[in-house]
């Protein structure tokens, strides 16, 4: 589905599987947000098909943070495709995943700041909270910001699973709050498109969650 221009969204709908949204955006060059799980590839696969886009024309490959509902896709690109994600995040999932799953070796660290990818520009944000180090990414030349598990349409990433905060959580939450968004794009669910539609929704996180975030 295209969301605008330089912008597809793979949106998972089955509610059988817990799998994230990818993302493929960049006017220049192409980065895809987020595989998902390995074994359900198949979805970003598809995706892919759909905008005729072979797997090696993916210039980058961005992880929103290191859970494998996220992450463990991405060993599936080869090069010339890049991994990148944050560095202390990248320590985090490779401590907590043990065996359980193949952690992909990033090729770069994403730090708080710019990421200039061609000629498209981003912003990194480090928002921990979900994780000790997610990132989010916003694209200021279309008011987007891809937000991993932070903050969902109606709802926001877990805290309780090693490593979350809910104080971060609510700390990086704020932070989003301040930037000009017009299109919300959530790891999971729907989009929130429209920017008043965005600051409702931060607002009513704020009403309906951050009371239960205190630890
Ligand atoms: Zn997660």
């Amino acid at each position: 589905m295209e969301i605008f221009d330089g912008c597809r969204a793979f949106i998972w709908r089955s509610p059988r599987e817990n799998n994230c949204n990818a993302y493929l955006i960049g006017r220049d060059r192409r980065i895809l947000i987020d595989p998902g799980h390995e074994h359900l590839f198949g979805h970003v696969r598809h995706g892919l098909d759909d905008a005729g886009v072979d797997l090696a024309a993916v210039d980058m490959v961005v992880a929103t943070h290191g859970h494998p509902d996220h992450l463990e896709g991405a060993r599936l690109f080869g090069k010339p495709t890049l991994l990148a994600m944050n560095e202390a995040e990248y320590a985090y999932i490779r401590e907590l995943a043990g065996g359980y799953f193949h952690v992909p070796t990033p090729d770069f660290f994403l730090r708080e700041g710019e990421l200039n990818v061609g000629s498209d520009s981003f912003q990194i944000i480090v928002a921990p909270g979900h994780t000790p180090a997610s990132i989010c990414l916003y694209w200021p030349a279309a008011k987007a910001l891809f937000t991993g598990d932070v903050i969902f349409n109606q709802g926001i990433g877990r805290t309780d699973l090693p490593g979350g905060s809910g104080e971060e959580l609510k700390a990086s939450i704020e932070r989003l709050a301040e930037l000009d968004v017009e299109y919300l794009l959530p790891g999971h669910g729907a989009p929130v498109v429209g920017k008043q539609a965005v600051e409702d929704n931060f607002q009513s996180i704020r009403d309906g969650w951050f009371p239960y975030l205190s630890r």
